[in-house]
């Protein structure tokens, strides 16, 4: 049998838990899924990581699996975006910590999810780099990114029951997975959801990321479409418990 190949994956820190005196265990998540890795001596000053990773770097980790065991060995990790923004500021920092809990909740190890991957680096380039009032925005667009990456994508053209037009008495019921008639829907919540809101959520579902700096969202949506994700999350995700929690906390 030959020994385990080392390979390169660029990542995104999730986590890092300090072990013993000076190694760091790290989680990763990467198009390929969810790694966790040994980083011996990743806090020793003079050690390949220059003292240590910090969490919600992105770079490129260079890893060995370990027959039979579960922790990968992170060899070296090269930062390619510190994201420094994402500290330098309030909002963009409760962002960042959101997209980075949503990311550690919803990969899995070994479940390959290139677009879910690909959306983390989105939202934490943009929440870095973008004004801080854009924060929250990039959050919900992350959001319903993963959603659709998970296969959860809110359905919100028709009646999600009984497929016909939506013209009055529109509802939202996350625990059939989009738009409703009031009297289709009969299960868990069911909040008013008027044309304007339905537009705003379409919208984080379907615009391109670009676009809400050409045009931001109003205040007023951002805050209705929040409301909605908050309710919605936790049933597309639903057996993540620690998805509902981060939700709570946030
Ligand atoms: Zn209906």
């Amino acid at each position: 049998m030959s020994a385990p190949r080392g390979h390169r994956a660029e990542a995104i820190v999730v986590r890092t838990v300090d072990f013993a005196e000076t190694s760091q265990i790290v989680h990763l998540v990467t198009a390929a899924g969810l790694v966790s890795a040994l980083a011996k001596g990743a806090r020793a000053p003079k050690g390949a990581f220059q003292g240590g990773l910090t969490l919600g770097v992105m770079g490129e980790a260079d890893l060995l699996p370990r027959r039979g065991a579960e922790l990968e060995l992170l060899r070296a990790f090269r930062v390619s975006d510190g994201l420094r923004g994402l500290r330098d500021d309030l909002d963009r920092f409760a962002a960042g910590g959101r997209v980075l809990g949503l990311l550690r909740d919803v990969a899995r190890p070994g479940l390959r999810n290139e677009a879910l991957f690909r959306a983390g680096v989105t939202a934490l380039k943009a929440i870095s780099t973008t004004p801080p009032a854009l924060a929250p925005t990039w959050v919900l667009v992350f959001e319903a990114r993963a959603l659709a990456a998970s296969g959860h994508r809110p359905q919100l053209d028709a009646c999600i029951v009984c497929g016909d037009a939506l013209r009055r008495e529109v509802v939202f019921a996350p625990a059939l997975g989009g738009a409703a008639h009031r009297r289709c829907a009969e299960e868990g919540p069911r909040p008013s959801f008027p044309d304007g809101v339905r537009a705003a959520l379409s919208r984080v579902h379907s615009d391109r990321w670009a676009s809400f700096v050409a045009d931001p969202l109003p205040p007023a949506a951002v805050r209705a479409v929040r409301a909605l994700h908050d309710l919605f999350l936790p049933y597309a995700f639903e057996g993540s418990v620690t998805v509902s929690r981060a939700l709570r906390r946030g």
